[in-house]
């Protein structure tokens, strides 16, 4: 299907100042040549490791039709259609807020600890099916990450949902400028990043950012089970935004949890949501996910969507990549068991997320539940007791056998009773050929860490046993 118009010279110039050597039209964006498409524009930023200008010859024969550059790159065709600037970074972010101020779209900003995508592709899933809707791809929600998402938005979408992450204090705030959220939702605070912050509530007080950059017309969705829920309500509060919309299992919710079941593959939830109390299914299992689902839906009715449309739709979202995605895989003599990929992301409450979901498995006659534990990085000096702290609730989740990898698992190896204490490997890469081996029909196999822990190459390896 042919592709729009998204940018055109005269715009792009209009956003930058800088200077076309041609007439163009771009039907997309893209930092990446490996995922460039014909018609793009590419965008030659600079990395620490890397230099985008030495990929515009190749972003050039792969289609692109314009380059955003700083400087013509050597031995480039003539005839090629160049956008020169002095900062391509500085660009992007240019072209990031004219996107933002020429759209009429509502926008959803999503922020918090963990849950971000998650919450974000329910959102996708849901308004798209209502509007064309604009979703920051993957977890686009960093300096490059947010420009990008909003760039890339379809000119006439109607909600626009962009993840807005950060590592350090300030990074919300200039992030949020670019978005400029309608609706902002915290889905949880977690005290991860001690190598940035003191304390959780300073954690709390840099996701708050988000709300210098909204008018009092906003709507903050914040978690109103969590401790800090005052504090970040007094923090929209002081920065003008007076609609606080509190979702949760407490009572005074105005998004609140009514009544759940959890089952191994998907839970059922009903919930009032402001007002409509709508029963649905989440085809993700987890309570996790009926959290993530009760902040999703209260920013739903916030910017004015049909609510129970989007709780129906919710049955329809199957895992996503790398967080909880299930698959039945098959071993060597024609046998099966079940791999639960959450090798995305760790941190000490999505890991007890997993940990819950594991035990809510069902694995048929003589199956194991066994969990796979990669470091969960970024949490400072006490690091080691809080990963010896999951053998509490690994102790009560009925989990047969635990694996680890990484300096940091070591402590929660140390911590396990004997008889669920699986190997401790140095990292993934020794423990894959170990899990490979010991994987028997029936299991389910639950596999998780931080990204740094490169859990992905024991996923690659299960995926390969047959
Ligand atoms: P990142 O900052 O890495 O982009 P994120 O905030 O986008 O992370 P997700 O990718 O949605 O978070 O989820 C990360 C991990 O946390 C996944 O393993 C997911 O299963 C788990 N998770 C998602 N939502 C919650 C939640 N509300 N509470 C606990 N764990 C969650
Ligand atoms: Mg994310």
């Amino acid at each position: 299907m042919a592709r729009e118009v998204l940018w055109t010279a005269q715009e792009a110039a209009d956003a930058t100042g800088g200077e076309n050597t041609c007439d163009w039209q771009a039907t997309g964006l893209s930092l990446n040549t490996r995922n460039l498409e014909k018609g793009d524009l590419f965008f030659a930023l600079q990395g620490p490791n890397f230099d985008g200008h030495d990929y515009v010859a190749d972003a050039f024969e792969k289609g692109a039709s314009v380059a955003v550059v700083e400087r013509r790159p050597e031995r480039l065709s003539e005839d090629v259609c160049l956008h020169i600037v002095d900062d391509t970074l500085g660009a992007l972010n240019r072209f990031g807020a004219a996107a933002r101020a020429n759209s009429t779209a509502k926008f959803i900003g999503v922020t918090g600890s963990v849950g971000k995508t998650s919450i974000k592709e329910m959102l996708r899933h849901c308004l798209s099916k209502q509007e064309v809707t604009a979703a920051s791809a993957a977890s686009f929600n960093n300096h490059w990450g947010v420009p990008l998402s909003l760039a890339r938005m379809p000119r006439n979408a109607v909600y626009a949902v962009n993840e807005v992450g950060m590592n350090s204090p300030g990074e919300i705030r200039e992030l949020s400028k670019l978005v400029r959220p309608d609706v902002a939702i915290i889905s949880t605070i977690e005290a991860v990043h001690f190598e940035f912050f003191k304390s959780i509530e300073e954690i709390a007080q840099a996701k708050c950012e988000i709300f210098e950059a909204m008018d009092n017309s906003g709507v903050a969705v914040l978690n109103k089970d969590h401790p800090l829920f005052e504090l970040m309500a007094e923090s929209a509060k002081e920065n003008g935004v007076q609609n606080i919309i509190g979702f949760g299992e407490h009572p005074q919710s105005d998004a609140r949890l009514i009544g759940y079941e959890l089952f191994a593959e998907y839970s059922r939830v009903q919930a009032d949501i402001s007002g409509s109390v709508v029963d649905y299914t989440i085809s993700n299992p987890g309570f996790h996910w009926i959290l993530n689902s009760l902040a999703a839906l209260a920013a739903i009715q916030a910017i004015g969507a049909d609510v129970s449309k989007a709780a129906a739709d919710l049955s329809t979202l199957h895992g996503l990549a790398g967080r909880g995605e299930k698959t039945l895989l098959a071993l060597e003599n024609g046998d099966s068991f079940e791999l639960i990929d959450d090798s995305y992301n760790a941190s000490p409450v999505s890991v007890r997320a997993a940990i819950n979901v594991l035990a809510n498995a069902t694995p048929r006659e003589s199956g194991r539940r066994i969990v796979v534990l990669g470091d969960m990085l970024e949490l400072g000096s006490k690091s080691r007791k809080i990963h010896a702290d999951l053998a509490g609730p690994i102790n009560v989740s009925g989990i047969d056998l635990v694996f680890t990898c990484g300096a940091h698992m070591e402590a929660l190896h140390e911590a396990l009773p004997a008889e669920i204490r699986g190997v401790h490997k140095k990292n993934s890469t020794e423990l894959a050929a170990i899990i490979a081996d010991i994987v028997q029909a029936n299991d389910v196999v639950s596999v998780k860490g931080s990204l740094g822990s490169r859990m992905s190459v024991i996923i690659d390896r299960l995926k390969n046993i047959s």
